[in-house]
């Protein structure tokens, strides 16, 4: 069979001429040498990606061995530890937690037992979260939990059981801005505006002894705040005090900057130094004499019958000037039965001064007037019932009766003079901070308008 074969193919090359042949088996070897150089190519290829993918695990493979929990059991211990930062659900406490996550009971015994402090892991509710780390032996490495906002509690396995330690977590301190303007209330612009309820307090707070939050806000009043707020990871867990406040009330802008003195006390001032509460001035007058005191029960000379006397009598001669012992707002102006001439002052929200048997008010001076402390109001009269020329003078607190020449006045003391460089300089960078945002603020604004002409 063989021979035959041999003699067909060797009769059909017969058949052809030389160099025919001669080519075939020249093109079949460079089909063979270029099918060799094309596969040396690619190997060679094949060869450099395979040494550029090796290089890089090489060293991480290296430094996970390097941990000494691994060095026993090289294998599995190249694998990552299971890192989870877990939400304790409805119901759920460590123990089924642990169970969840199939590590097993003996491990949080171990835990639990290591410090007694470490025992507040049994009070973890649902909502609570924790982090926890273990190896796909499912043994804990380490386990966190923060108790409260700014503690943390770790616990980490050692070479014998477990390590605890308690650290105290940083909170980032940041100052936040906002602007408003007031449409028909103060706290409803507040909400609109999403501003904390408190910051809304506080700035009514400050503002009290210069702007009546009661009667006189009006709409296109406008404020802004500048407020702290605090971080923990990154994540706003809180919104603090206000740092620095603007008011605008009726046309008039107000500004309260909040200074920490090297002692600790906080207060608000003006941009000059001065209290924002607004200290009171003891007496209205310059009088002759105390011609009544503040008791609970006197006999009343004209009245006849035993009568309250709830303030007290300074006697002047006629048409002494009478002056508001602090800033605030005339609430009422005119008469009054016995009182004769009656003009009544509100100061901030708390407080309130009544000045009686006037001959005169002072001129311009009308319900809703804004008086300064020390401000002519009137002048000495007898007006309504007296025996002589005299100021009757009230001063309550909250709408109480209290005694003028005993009470204890709300004292705004003006920024110490020790002080007074640290607090320049810390005006100028607050002032300056607010003065950045509005200018912001009110870019922003044109541009929306921009956008509305277009
Ligand atoms: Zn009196």
């Amino acid at each position: 069979m063989n021979s035959q074969q041999q003699q067909i193919s060797s009769s059909a090359l017969l058949t052809r001429p030389l160099w025919q042949q001669h080519l075939r088996l020249l093109l079949v070897l460079a089909g063979s040498v270029l099918t060799l150089l094309i596969l040396m190519v690619v190997f060679s290829r094949m060869d450099n990606n395979e040494f550029v993918l090796t290089e890089t695990p090489v060293p991480l493979e290296v430094a996970s061995t390097v941990q000494p929990d691994s060095v026993e059991s090289t294998g599995t211990s190249s694998k990552p530890l299971n890192k989870m930062s877990i939400t304790l659900r409805e119901g759920e406490t460590i123990a089924t937690l642990f169970n969840r996550l199939k590590i097993d009971h003996s491990e949080l015994h171990s835990m639990i037992t290591a410090h007694p402090r470490n025992k507040i892991l049994t009070h973890i509710r649902a909502g609570d979260r924790i982090q926890v780390v273990y190896d796909d032996q499912h043994s804990v490495h380490e386990l966190s939990y923060r108790p409260n906002l700014t503690t943390q509690l770790t616990i980490r396995r050692a070479v014998e059981g477990f390590d605890s330690n308690l650290t105290s977590v940083q909170l980032d301190h940041r100052q936040a801005y906002t602007h408003a303007v007031i449409k028909n209330s103060l706290f409803a612009s507040g909400k609109r505006q999403q501003i904390a309820g408190h910051l809304l307090k506080e700035l009514v707070e400050i503002f009290q002894w210069d702007i009546d939050f009661a009667k006189n806000i009006r709409s296109g009043d406008s404020f802004s705040i500048l407020y702290d707020e605090s971080y923990l990871d990154g994540q706003k867990v809180g919104t603090g005090h206000i740092a620095a406040a603007e008011f605008t009330n009726q046309g008039r802008t107000y500004r309260a900057i909040r200074f920490i003195d090297p002692k600790g006390h906080v207060d608000f001032y003006t941009p000059n130094g001065m209290s924002m509460k607004k200290q009171f001035t003891r007496t209205p007058v310059r009088f002759t004499r105390i011609s009544s005191t503040f008791s609970l029960g006197r006999w009343h000379p004209i009245l006849h019958r035993l009568r309250r006397h709830q303030g007290v009598d300074y006697a002047a001669p006629s048409g002494t000037p009478i002056k508001s012992t602090a800033n605030g707002q005339v609430v009422f102006k005119g008469r009054k039965g016995g009182y004769g001439n009656v003009m009544i002052i509100q100061h901030g929200r708390q407080y309130s001064t009544l000045y009686g048997h006037m001959k005169a008010f002072a001129k311009g001076l009308n319900v809703g007037s804004r008086v300064q402390q020390g401000q002519l109001i009137g002048y000495v009269g007898m007006s309504g019932l007296a025996t002589g020329p005299h100021l009757h003078y009230e001063f309550l607190i909250n709408g109480v009766h209290r005694d003028p020449l005993t009470v204890k006045l709300p004292i705004g003391s003006p920024v110490p003079y020790a002080y007074k460089n640290q607090f320049r300089a810390h005006v100028n960078r607050m002032l300056a901070h607010m003065q950045t945002h509005q200018q912001v603020e009110y870019a922003s604004a044109g541009q929306k308008k921009d956008d509305l002409n277009a």
